[in-house]
C-alpha cells in the first residue's frame, strides 16, 4: 500500500511537441530542415538484417573510429551515445558525484536540473547578464562540476573560447561540460582544448548539424581518463546502447564533409536572412551562432504571437518562466518555411499594433 512513498519521484523534462499533421510548419524543435547526407540513405536502404541476429559492436567501432579521426583525437577519447541527451545523462551520473552543488546558467537547457534531480545532484544556477551572457566569476567558486551550453540554449549567444578556458583552467578539480550542440553553426568548439585539460568533457550531437535527430546519435570528447571512467558507468547501466544500423549511418554521415559544409552554409544563410526580416518587424534578439533565434517583439507579448503562429499551423518554443517569458524560440526551417512565417508575422502584427 505504501509502496508509492519510496518512488523515485521527478518531474520530467518536456520536450517540443511533434505533431502529427505534416502540414505544421515546424521551427519548434531545432531541426535541420534538410536531408541527412545521401550515404545515409544508401546504408539504411541496403542494410543486411541478418546483421541484427547478433548484438551490436560493442565498442561501436565503425562510429567512433569516424569521430576521432575527424576530430583528430584518438579513439580512447571519445565515447558514443543515444543522443548527446543519453551521453549528458551518463556524464552527470559519472562526474557529478561530491555533494557539492554543481553549476549552470538560470537560463539553459532545460534539461540540466532535470537530471541533477533525478541523480539527486545538488546544483545551483547562476544568472546570465542582461545580454544573456555568462559572467566568469559566478563560476569561480566551490563547486562539484559545471556545465555549459555553448553556444547557449534557448538563447542562441555564444560564449568565447578565452573565457571558457578561463573557467576551465579555474575549476581543474571538477569537471567541466561544455555542450556544444549547435556548434557547428559558426561557433567555436572546445575539442583544442582537450588535450590541455583532462576535466574537460566536450558533447556534440548528430541531431542538429547532421539532419539526425531521428536517428539518435551523440558523443562526448575528453581525455583517456575521462572516457574510460564515462564507460565504467553505461557498461554498469546498458552495454548496447546503440544498435547495428545507428552505428553504420553515423559513420556514413561522417564521411560526407562536402554534403556537411553545404548543408550548414545553406541554414546560416537562412538564418542570417530570417534575422533581417525579423528585425524589420520589430524584433530583438542576440547574435545567434545556432539553428534558431530567440527573439521577443517590442510591443506585442510572446504569448499572443506564439498562439496566432500556432492557430496558423506555425509552431515556435515559448517557455513560460521567469525572464525568458516575452520570448519565441524560432528554429531555422527552409527558406520557403521562414518566407512563410515572415508574411504571417508582417500581417498579423499589422493588425495588432493598430
Ligand atoms: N543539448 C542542447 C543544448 C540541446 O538543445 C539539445 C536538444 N534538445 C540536446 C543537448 C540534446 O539533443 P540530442 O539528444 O538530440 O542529441
Amino acid at each position: 500500500m505504501n509502496w508509492e512513498k519510496n518512488v523515485r519521484k521527478v518531474v520530467p523534462y518536456v520536450a517540443g511537441e511533434q505533431p502529427k499533421d505534416q502540414n505544421v510548419i515546424k521551427l519548434n524543435t531545432n531541426e535541420n530542415p534538410y536531408p541527412p547526407a545521401p550515404g545515409v540513405a544508401n546504408i539504411i536502404q541496403n542494410f543486411d538484417c541478418e546483421v541484427l541476429r547478433k548484438y551490436p559492436d560493442l565498442d561501436m567501432s565503425a562510429l567512433v573510429d569516424a569521430l576521432s579521426a575527424y576530430h583528430g583525437l584518438d579513439s580512447g577519447q571519445v565515447f558514443v551515445g543515444v543522443g548527446s541527451d543519453d551521453v549528458l545523462a551518463m556524464s552527470f551520473l559519472t562526474f557529478f558525484n561530491s555533494g557539492q552543488p554543481i553549476l549552470f546558467s538560470d537560463i539553459t537547457y532545460s534539461f540540466y536540473d532535470v537530471w541533477a534531480d533525478l541523480f539527486r545532484i545538488p546544483y545551483q544556477c547562476q544568472a546570465l547578464d542582461e545580454h544573456f551572457c555568462i559572467q566568469k566569476e559566478d563560476y569561480m567558486k566551490p563547486n562539484g562540476g559545471i556545465v555549459l551550453a555553448n553556444p547557449n540554449a534557448p538563447t542562441g549567444v555564444m560564449t568565447e573560447l578565452s573565457v571558457l578556458e578561463e573557467i576551465i583552467a579555474a575549476n581543474q578539480d571538477a569537471v567541466v561540460i561544455v555542450d556544444e550542440a549547435y556548434v557547428d553553426f559558426g561557433g567555436r568548439s572546445c575539442v583544442s582544448l582537450i588535450d590541455k585539460y583532462d576535466n574537460l568533457l566536450v558533447v556534440q550531437t548528430f541531431s542538429k548539424s547532421r539532419s539526425l535527430a531521428g536517428m539518435r546519435i551523440g558523443y562526448a570528447m575528453g581525455s583517456p581518463k575521462l572516457i574510460h571512467y564515462l564507460n565504467d558507468v553505461k557498461f554498469s547501466f546498458n552495454s548496447y546502447t546503440m544498435n547495428a544500423l545507428t552505428i553504420a549511418a553515423g559513420a556514413a554521415s561522417v564521411a560526407d564533409e562536402a554534403y556537411f559544409r553545404q548543408n550548414l552554409a545553406k541554414v546560416i544563410a537562412t538564418r542570417e536572412r530570417t534575422k533581417k526580416e525579423l528585425a524589420r518587424l520589430g524584433f530583438t534578439f542576440g547574435d545567434s551562432m545556432t539553428n534558431f533565434i530567440f527573439a521577443a517583439h517590442k510591443t506585442v507579448p510572446a504569448q499572443e504571437i506564439f498562439e496566432a503562429l500556432r492557430a496558423n499551423q506555425i509552431y515556435v518554443r515559448h517557455w513560460n518562466k521567469p525572464r525568458i517569458a516575452n520570448y519565441l524560440r524560432i528554429s531555422i526551417g527552409t527558406d520557403e518555411e521562414m518566407d512563410r512565417l515572415i508574411a504571417f508575422l508582417e500581417q498579423y502584427l499589422e493588425t495588432v499594433e493598430k
